[in-house]
């Protein structure tokens, strides 16, 4: 680190760092692709951050393959990869407790479902802009509420720190990217597509069908597989993540889902207007 800092000191480099848990995908490479083109310098890094785990065996699940994403950020030539300890992210009592307040969208959606979870998000990015202090940060749309979330910490803490987002990254059905997908069965992931057709349903029937009846449906695709529970699908105002009942009541709308299989959550979303 000390060396990283030496020529972010000196050289007056725009630096861009992309945090990740690591398991990469194409998903991960894209941001470090974006980063390139913005900054002279680009930061990875991996480090699977207990505090957003509200469930222990997820974590101890979570997958772990460092040899293979060394490897991956060698062939894009990313600059430098960043491997915390958890002492060095956490080093004391203090460093663990979140000093704002995420408000709404703490507790909501994935919020709900994951208590804990966006604090543990807010805190280690937190530290890592810290420890990095980057000028640019790549995050993906993947995780909406999570950018969103991200965005209230940059402005609460009143960081000069720059995020971005970048595009979902998908499987040629659709599916999005995630580290987890390695998880399904191959049923699973054959059906798993229906995710991406029920978020491409909420977008063509924009402004065309009652949002409700259409929601309707975009379930009804998904459950077909009877291992797919839906936990939430819903449009929203897109910058402030409030549910909308007419395709008028905001500006920007983006429908976010959330699937639960058998020990396995998927979640995706999509701009709609
Ligand atoms: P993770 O390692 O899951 O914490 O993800 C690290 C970063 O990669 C986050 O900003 C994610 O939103 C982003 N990411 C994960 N999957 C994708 C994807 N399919 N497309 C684009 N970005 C992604």
């Amino acid at each position: 680190m000390k060396a990283v800092y030496r020529e972010i000191k000196t050289g007056n480099k725009k630096t861009g760092f992309i945090p990740t848990m690591g398991a990469l995908h194409q998903g991960h490479l894209s941001l470090v692709t974006n980063c390139k083109s913005d900054n002279n310098i680009s930061i990875a890094s991996i480090f699977i951050n207990p505090l957003q785990f509200n469930e222990s065996d997820d974590f101890q699940k979570y997958p772990r393959t460092i040899e293979e994403d060394i490897e991956k950020l060698r062939n894009i030539t990313c600059d430098y990869l960043f491997l915390p300890s958890e002492k060095d992210v956490y080093p004391d009592e203090k460093s663990r407790i979140l000093d704002f307040n995420i408000g709404y969208l703490e507790n909501v959606y994935e919020g709900q479902v994951r208590p804990g979870h966006f604090k543990g998000v807010a805190l280690v990015v937190k530290r890592l802009f810290e420890l990095i202090q980057p000028d640019f940060a790549y995050f993906g749309q993947k995780d909406y509420q999570q950018f969103l979330v991200l965005q209230k910490m940059v402005q609460e803490n009143d960081l000069k720190i720059k995020i971005k987002m970048c595009p979902v990254i998908r499987e040629d059905d659709g599916l999005a990217m995630s580290s987890r997908n390695r998880f399904l069965t191959d049923d699973q992931r054959k059906d798993a597509a229906s995710i991406y057709q029920a978020l491409n349903l909420l977008k063509v029937n924009y402004q065309k069908k009652p949002i409700d009846l259409i929601k309707k449906e975009a379930v009804k695709k998904i459950e077909l597989n009877k291992d797919f529970k839906v936990e939430y699908l819903d449009v929203c105002d897109s910058t402030t993540l409030k549910p909308v009942d007419e395709w008028n009541d905001a500006e920007a709308l983006v429908a976010i889902v959330a699937v639960r299989l058998p020990g396995l959550r998927l979640i995706d979303n999509i701009l709609i207007n």
